[in-house]
């Protein structure tokens, strides 16, 4: 008797399992100080909820062009990832000359992630010519940001070897500032980012102005590139509106995606859209166009359908 209890107890378990099959999907986002984290957390918990037999759960990680590279290795399912490091893995260029990824899909446009340069006061830099015989921070080389700045770089007709540079990663930047042992660093990171925001409360530095004519014509070579404007106040010593080049998020996965997940997971945040966008100010001015241009490889068809149906088609 004991013997068939346990039978149809582990029976039962075993089909209760099935019953509740979830697919375990893991999300690649940037540094906890960054916007990616909490944006790969919202999507996740908003997926989640949605009871769609997907579970998703959040990584923080090294950034855009670690991100991309472990989707193609098969060590993420889905992440965050700039638009020109995104536009470089697809099209085999740039970082990844020679090296196209052509399995990597879009499935969601996100917010602006303009380029910050923040600098001590103390450093008078005005402009990013100005970064020349400092000590400066360009990002690990897994960031985006360590992307963008060499292309920024470039533009510039500048390198590496014009100023002492350092590869710190997001989270310990801030600190190496306040500190004094950096003059500078660079973050690609959505408007009102926390780490940003926090430096700028509490020490003496500045957001530099990037609008120069250099980046005006990296603009006008690359579509994957654009200005934003950061409104007065949103940091602190930052008064007046300042205009920042930069990129923008994307949410991105690769053909190894199902149609029906990806359709799945766009369907629950479109659903969710008010919730979504509260999560970070970054996302609270996104427009359905944002979701659907500047999107650096093709859209998913998963994606395409569920934008299709909520009308952004
Ligand atoms: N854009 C940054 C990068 O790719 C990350 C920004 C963030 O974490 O919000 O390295």
């Amino acid at each position: 008797m004991k013997r068939l209890i346990a039978i149809i107890a582990s029976t039962a378990v075993a089909f209760l399992g099935v019953a509740h099959a979830q697919q375990f999907l893991t999300i690649g986002t940037g540094g906890v100080v960054g916007v990616y984290f909490p944006v790969g957390g919202a999507t996740a918990r908003i997926v989640n909820e949605a009871n769609v037999g997907l579970r998703l759960t959040v990584e923080s990680t090294g950034g855009s062009v670690f991100n991309v590279r472990a989707i193609q290795a098969g060590q993420l399912d889905l992440a965050l990832a700039q638009s020109d490091v995104t536009y470089q893995a697809y099209n085999g260029t740039g970082t990844f000359d020679g090296e196209a990824f052509e399995g990597l899909r879009t499935i969601m446009g996100l917010h602006a992630e303009p380029m910050h340069l923040i600098c001590q006061s103390s450093a008078n830099v005005e402009g990013f010519r100005d970064i020349a015989g400092k000590r400066v921070s360009i990002g690990n080389p897994g960031s985006g940001i360590y992307n963008t700045v060499l292309a920024m770089l470039d533009a510039f007709d500048m390198s590496e070897a014009d100023f002492s540079a350092e590869y710190l990663v997001a989270a310990e930047q801030p600190d190496f500032l306040r500190d004094g042992r950096i003059d500078c660093f660079f973050y690609t990171v959505g408007i009102g980012g926390g780490a940003i925001r926090d430096i700028t409360a509490t020490a003496d530095v500045d957001v530099v102005p990037l609008d120069d004519p250099e980046l005006q014509a990296l603009i006008d070579e690359f579509p994957y590139y654009a200005f934003a404007t950061v409104p007065g106040g949103t940091y602190g010593n930052q008064p007046d509106d300042v205009t920042l080049f930069g990129v923008k998020a994307l949410f991105v996965a690769s053909t190894d995606l199902s149609e029906e997940n990806a359709y799945n997971i766009v369907k629950a945040v479109l659903d969710n859209l008010d919730g979504f966008q509260a999560t970070h100010p970054a996302l609270a001015t996104l427009t359905n166009e944002d979701f659907v241009s500047g999107l650096g490889a093709p859209l998913h068809p998963g994606a395409q359908r569920a934008f299709e149906e909520a009308g952004l088609f």
